[in-house]
């Protein structure tokens, strides 16, 4: 890819993500659901396919991180920004009940 196409490349993305932080930050709650019910699964999609990419090989290094003379050990930076963002960040899902403080758990009605 030479420099001009990369730059290219590079401002889109940059764009988008601006595109989809103004809508978060500013769109009213009925475009934000359409925006998030679009946008959310091609984000997911592409986190996966990125990870995918970036599993650990037979020997436990990142084919993509790797060089024929640097092996990379797994997880790799692509996957621990991936914790980092989705895990451990805002995206997080609340902590396992056994893990939340005694005072922060409540009753809970019985299915019938
Ligand atoms: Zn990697």
């Amino acid at each position: 890819m030479d420099e001009i196409l990369g730059q290219v490349l590079r401002n889109a993305v940059w764009e988008r993500l601006d595109v989809l932080t103004e809508l978060a930050n500013r769109a009213d709650a009925p475009s934000l659901l359409a925006v998030a019910r679009s946008e959310l699964p091609r984000l997911t999609e592409g986190w996966r396919t990125l990870l995918s990419a970036h599993d650990a090989d037979e020997k436990g290094n990142c084919p993509e991180c790797s060089s024929r003379w640097r092996p990379c050990k797994a997880p790799c930076t692509v996957w621990r920004s991936a914790y980092e963002h989705l895990v451990s960040g805002a995206l997080a899902p609340r902590p396992a009940r056994h893990l939340r403080p005694a005072h922060a758990l409540r009753e809970v009605a019985p299915v019938p």
